[in-house]
C-alpha cells in the first residue's frame, strides 16, 4: 500500500488484507452475472465475444464479460419495444412496490455491491458503501414518486372548452452510464424509468459493467417482467448504440458521461428528434470568501475535491479563494491532504483509492505539469505514486495562472488548484469563466452574499457551506455545457413522461 505521511503501515499488512478478503472476493465475483440480459434471459453475445474487467488497484483481471454486438443491441431494443405496451399499462402501485422491493433487496446485498464497486472501480470501501446507500435511495424515492404522477383539468379562459392534461410514459429508452459511480448512475435512470412505465436498454461503461449486471439480477429477482430492462455491456459503444439511436422505435436517450461524447450523441439524437437527458462534465468552482469559517471550508474542500478520488462530475475543480485567506486555506488544505491514507480500496484504512486507469493518471499528471510550467507552485503532492495500480498523490497547487489548462479542463483526479480574487465581482467572473455549469460551492458567513451567489453563479446546483450537494430528493443536473434535464427530485420522473393534452367540447354547448 502506498502511504502518505502521518500514518504508519506496511505492504505486509495490505498483503494480509488482500489474502483474507481474496476468498470472499472470488465468491462474490463467481456469483455476479457476466452475460447480456435481454428479454429476461442471460445470454452470450451473438459472436460469443467477451471483454475483460480489471481491478484498478492492481491491474489484475476480475472477470470476462459478454461483449454485445450491434445484433445484440437490436435484440435488446426489440425486447424493450415488445414489453412497452403492457408495462405502460401496469398500475403505478405495482411499479412502486417493485421498486420498493428492489430497494430492500439491494440494501440486503449492500456489502456485495460495495465490494464489487471497490473491485471494479477502485473507490475505498467506505465510499462504496456510501454509494450503495445513495444509489439505493433512488429506488425508494421513485417508488414514492410512481404513484404521484398527476395531470390537470381546467376550463379554457373563454369558457368554450375543457382542457385535460395528463402524462404518459415516453416509451423505450436507451440509458448510457459512466464508470465513476457504477451503481448510482444506473439507479438514477432506471428507477424513474420504471416508475414512469418506460422500458429500457442500458449500456454500462466498459470499465465497470459488473455492478449494473448485479443490479439487473436484483430487479429480475424481485419480479421485473422480461424486456422491461435489458443490459448490453460492450467494448464497442458507438457501434452498438449508434443503430439504436437511429432506430425510430427508440423514444429517449439518457446519457451520463463526458461533454465531448454527449455533444456527439445529441447531434445523433437530432436525426429523429429524440427526447434527451444529458448529464455531462463539470468544472466546479469552490469559492472561499474572507468572512468564511476557514476550517469548515477546508473540511468541505476535502470532500468536494477528493470524494471518489476526484473522479466526480461534481468534484471541485477550481479553488477561488480571497487573497486575504488564500495562504491559510492552502496550508490547511495541504496538511489535511498529506495526512490521507492512499491505498487499495479494499483496505479499510484507505481513504483514497487509485485512479481508474493509466490514461486517466497520465492526464492528471499532464495537467499538473502544465500548471507548474505556467507558474503554479506545488504545495503538496504533484506526482504519481510508484508501484502497482494507478495511484496519484493528493495535490495542492497555489498561484495557478490564468493560462493553466487545469482551470479549463476537468481534472478528474485528486488535485486542488488554487487561484485568488480581490472582490465579489471578480470571484463571480472567475467562477463563471467556463463553458460548464454543473455545480458550484461557496463558503461565506454572509447570508445575503450566499443568496446573491445563488443568482449570479452559472450552475445548475450550488452548495452553500457544504462540500456535497447530491441528494436523491433534489434535482441533479447542469446548465451550459454540463447538460440538459434533471435526475432525482420530483423533476426526475418528468424526464420519462410525455405531456399529453386533450381538448373537450363545452359540456353545456
Ligand atoms: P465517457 O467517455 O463520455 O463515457 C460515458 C459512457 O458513454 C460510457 O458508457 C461509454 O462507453 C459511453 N460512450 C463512449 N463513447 C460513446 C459513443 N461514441 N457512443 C455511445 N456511447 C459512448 O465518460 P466517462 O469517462 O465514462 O465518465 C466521465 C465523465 O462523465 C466526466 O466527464 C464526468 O464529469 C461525467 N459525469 C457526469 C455526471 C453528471 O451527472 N453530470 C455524472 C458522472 C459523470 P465506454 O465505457 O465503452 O467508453
Amino acid at each position: 500500500m502506498a502511504m502518505l505521511s502521518g500514518r504508519s503501515s506496511s505492504s505486509t499488512r495490505t498483503e494480509n488484507i488482500v489474502t483474507i478478503t481474496r476468498t470472499s472476493q472470488q465468491t462474490l465475483l463467481d456469483s455476479v452475472p457476466t452475460a447480456l440480459y435481454i428479454d429476461g434471459q442471460w445470454r452470450a453475445s451473438t459472436d460469443a465475444g467477451t471483454f475483460v474487467v480489471h481491478d484498478p488497484a492492481t491491474g489484475s483481471e476480475l472477470a470476462a464479460v459478454a461483449d454485445a454486438t450491434a445484433a445484440d443491441g437490436s435484440a435488446a431494443l426489440d425486447a424493450a419495444v415488445d414489453a412497452q405496451k403492457s408495462w405502460a399499462r401496469t398500475a403505478p402501485r405495482e411499479r412502486a412496490e417493485l421498486l420498493r422491493a428492489a430497494f430492500d433487496a439491494l440494501i440486503a446485498r449492500s456489502e456485495d455491491f460495495a465490494l464489487l464497486m471497490t473491485l471494479e472501480m477502485g473507490k475505498p470501501l467506505a465510499e462504496a458503501r456510501g454509494e450503495v446507500a445513495y444509489g439505493a435511495e433512488f429506488l425508494r424515492w421513485f417508488s414514492e414518486e410512481a404513484v404521484r404522477v398527476s395531470g390537470r383539468y381546467s376550463t379554457a379562459p373563454d369558457g368554450r372548452m375543457r382542457l385535460l392534461v395528463h402524462k404518459r410514459p415516453v416509451g423505450p429508452c436507451l440509458l448510457i452510464t459512466p464508470w465513476n459511480f457504477p451503481l448510482a448512475m444506473a439507479t438514477r435512470k432506471v428507477a424513474p424509468a420504471i416508475a414512469a412505465g418506460c422500458t429500457m436498454v442500458i449500456k454500462p461503461a466498459a470499465l465497470t459493467p459488473l455492478t449494473t449486471l448485479l443490479f439487473a439480477q436484483i430487479l429480475e429477482e424481485v419480479g421485473l417482467p422480461p424486456g422491461v430492462l435489458n443490459v448490453i455491456p460492450t467494448s464497442r459503444a458507438g457501434a452498438v448504440t449508434g443503430p439504436l439511436i437511429a432506430d425510430p422505435r427508440l423514444r429517449k436517450l439518457s446519457f451520463t458521461g463526458s461533454t465531448e461524447i454527449g455533444r456527439q450523441l445529441l447531434a445523433d439524437s437530432a436525426q429523429q428528434v429524440l427526447r434527451t437527458s444529458m448529464e455531462l462534465g463539470g468544472n466546479a468552482p469552490f469559492l472561499v470568501f474572507a468572512d468564511a469559517d476557514i476550517d469548515a471550508a477546508v473540511e468541505g474542500a476535502v470532500v468536494a475535491k477528493l470524494r471518489n478520488m476526484g473522479e466526480a462530475c461534481t468534484a471541485a475543480n477550481r479553488f477561488i479563494v480571497h487573497e486575504f485567506v488564500a495562504d491559510e486555506f492552502a496550508a490547511k488544505l495541504a496538511r489535511k491532504m498529506q495526512r490521507l491514507t492512499v491505498g487499495p480500496g479494499i483496505d479499510p484504512d484507505s481513504e483514497l483509492g487509485p485512479l481508474i486507469d493509466q490514461k486517466s493518471r497520465d492526464k492528471v499528471h499532464d495537467l499538473v505539469q502544465d500548471a507548474v510550467t505556467t507558474g503554479a507552485s506545488i504545495v503538496t503532492g504533484g506526482q504519481p505514486m510508484p508501484g502497482d495500480g494507478y495511484f496519484y498523490l493528493p495535490t495542492v497547487l497555489s498561484g495557478v495562472g490564468a493560462a493553466a489548462r487545469i482551470l479549463r479542463e476537468e481534472v478528474f483526479g485528486p488535485v486542488a488548484p488554487i487561484t485568488t480574487f480581490r472582490d465579489e465581482e471578480e470571484a463571480v467572473r472567475l467562477a463563471n469563466d467556463t463553458e460548464y455549469g454543473l455545480v458550484a460551492y461557496v463558503y461565506t458567513r454572509d447570508t445575503a452574499r450566499a443568496l446573491r451567489m445563488s443568482e449570479e453563479l452559472e450552475s445548475g446546483m450550488l452548495g452553500i457551506n457544504a462540500g456535497v450537494v447530491s441528494n436523491p430528493a433534489a434535482p441533479f443536473g447542469g446548465i451550459k455545457q454540463s447538460g440538459l434535464g434533471r435526475e432525482g427530485g420530483s423533476e426526475g420522473i418528468e424526464e420519462y413522461l410525455d405531456t399529453r393534452y386533450v381538448g373537450l367540447a363545452d359540456p353545456y354547448a
